[in-house]
């Protein structure tokens, strides 16, 4: 049997051992209210995910450690301990009632890639280094990147004082409760670096149904879009009569509607021209103390996230933007509010990673299309401190961050396979 197949046996054995760790989770963090699974960042369900798969690699014999964030590292010791390490990993929180997969795939695959090495009897040159990342859906402190910044020294300071939205309770305190170290933030401590750490692989399932319409089951993911955010936009008009003429109206829902509107003829326009990019209006909203069937909005907010794969687009989605706010605030006369603002830069794949994880495919026998991923991910965090990385996607036709998230083992095996492939052919030969 070729080397190659035989790592692809390797894992396709680790079936039981995949479903089992998916099977755990689930039961360990299942949301018997909402509905799927509930792992909430700095809470009891991350933190029974990072006891699980910790308690599950101390038992394959691989080295357990934390940093000040509180991250999971499991570590296959390689022949030169001191050599950059490779880290594969993904996060482990959810949002309230998600899915079981996004993020978790990612750690799972990492360990049963090892599992497979452990097996075939190959040890890496380097360290192979597993990492649970914490923190990343920023739904609950509405901070992205939470714990793959903290470990690579990035995290802004004022990040510790963000609140979690459902506990009222701050990062500092939360991190504290879990045993991390806030100081360290502040401090601007790094654990990871470009100097210890030779690359991040992270494999995530697909967010979106492309693959299952196309009917392949993993993709290499070409990228992570960069953003710009608005979370809390505000718009001020006049509250009035329902007898008000159109012409004497300061109508702040209408306002926000001809914003909403306007940023969809922008993105139907590029979707037209072939140029990617994505905008979400997930906040919408009169003020329900005052709203009313009679009475003209006299206020209005709504969120925004704006989305492409080009930093040349993403500026230039910008400048629409607030021309846009310009024009809706002179024609409905209303004061526009924008109010803080986050951005993230766009994180490239590392091209020779991507090139290799599609070679080690073709050895497989597969050819695997590139997806550009339209959601964010750890990835681009590494990216911006400087580490390169590679991602690969699995199928998963039903959306993400709900419970009716669907990923099918024999996918998610087939992702790990390159993956171990890879580790195979670039981090345990010379
Ligand atoms: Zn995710």
């Amino acid at each position: 049997m070729s080397a190659e197949l035989k790592v692809a046996s390797q894992v396709m054995s680790l079936y039981p051992e995949a479903q089992w760790l998916f099977d755990q989770l689930r039961e360990g963090s299942v949301d018997t209210k909402r509905g799927g699974v509930t792992r909430d960042t700095y809470g009891s369900g991350e933190q029974f995910a990072h006891d699980l798969v910790a308690k599950y690699a101390a038992a394959l014999g691989l080295e357990v450690r934390h940093d000040h964030m509180r991250n999971t590292y499991m570590v296959l010791p390689g022949l030169d301990r001191s050599a950059p390490a490779l880290v594969i990993g993904s996060h482990l929180d959810s949002v309230a009632a998600g899915g079981n997969y996004d993020g978790a795939a990612g750690v799972v695959a990492g360990l049963i890639a090892i599992e497979a090495l452990q097996e075939a009897g190959l040890q890496p040159q380097c360290d192979i280094v597993v990492m649970g990342v914490r923190a990343e859906e920023s739904i609950w402190f509405q901070v992205s990147y939470i714990g793959s910044r903290g470990a690579l020294g990035s995290l802004q300071e004022s990040a510790l004082q963000a609140k979690r939205i459902d506990t009222g309770r701050t990062l500092a305190e939360h991190l504290l409760a879990a045993g991390g170290d806030p100081d360290a933030v502040t401090q601007g401590q790094a654990y990871l670096t470009p100097q210890n750490v030779r690359a991040f692989m992270e494999v995530h399932i697909e967010q979106a149904p492309s693959l299952a319409i196309e009917g392949h089951a993993i993709a290499i993911g070409s990228g992570v879009p960069g953003n710009f955010r608005y979370p809390k936009i505000k718009i001020t008009g006049e509250y009035g009569h329902v007898g008000l003429g159109r012409r004497y109206r300061h109508d702040a829902a209408l306002a926000g509607a001809d914003i909403a509107l306007g940023l969809d003829k922008i993105w139907a326009e590029w979707e037209q021209a072939g140029r990617l990019m994505a905008c979400t209006i997930g906040e919408f909203q009169t003020n329900a103390a005052r709203h009313g069937l009679t009475i003209v909005p006299g206020e209005f907010g709504l969120s925004l996230d704006v989305r492409a794969y080009d930093t040349a687009d993403l500026a230039e989605l910008k400048t629409k933007f607030l021309e846009l706010v310009a024009e809706v605030s002179a024609t409905r006369r209303v004061k526009i509010d924008l109010g803080p603002q986050a951005s993230a830069g766009v994180a490239p794949a590392d091209p020779t990673i991507t090139a290799q994880l599609r070679a080690c495919a073709l050895e497989l026998g597969l050819t695997v299309p590139d997806l550009p991923s339209p959601a964010s991910h750890d990835s681009a965090a590494f990216y911006a401190a400087g580490i390169p990385f590679g991602f690969l996607f699995i199928r998963n036709p039903n959306g993400s961050h709900h419970p009716d998230e669907e990923m099918s083992i024999d996918d998610f095996l087939l992702a790990t396979t390159v993956l171990t492939q890879w580790l195979v052919t670039h981090c345990c030969k010379n």
